[in-house]
């Protein structure tokens, strides 16, 4: 749904209005932890529970468990 390039472009797939706005809103907000952090590593996950202001790992587990009731209609939407 989201991607943020070498040189620190955020590029959101327009599909993205389909999901919640919480979602959306944690979407936009990894993206941005990488432009500080392009990696998965744990300085980027502290980084982003600032950002989030809780455990970031915990809520991309509550994130993927959400997103996947949507994931259907996103895979069938894009192709
Ligand atoms: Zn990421």
């Amino acid at each position: 749904m989201g991607q943020c390039t070498y040189d620190n472009q955020i590029r959101l797939s327009p599909l993205i209005v389909i999901f919640p706005p919480a979602l959306i809103d944690e979407t936009i907000l990894h993206e941005m932890a990488h432009i500080k952090h392009h990696h998965h590593r744990k300085s980027f996950w502290n980084y982003l529970s600032t950002l989030l202001g809780s455990d970031a790992k915990e809520k991309k587990l509550l994130y993927d468990m959400a997103i996947s009731k949507y994931w259907e209609l996103y895979t069938f939407v894009m192709k």
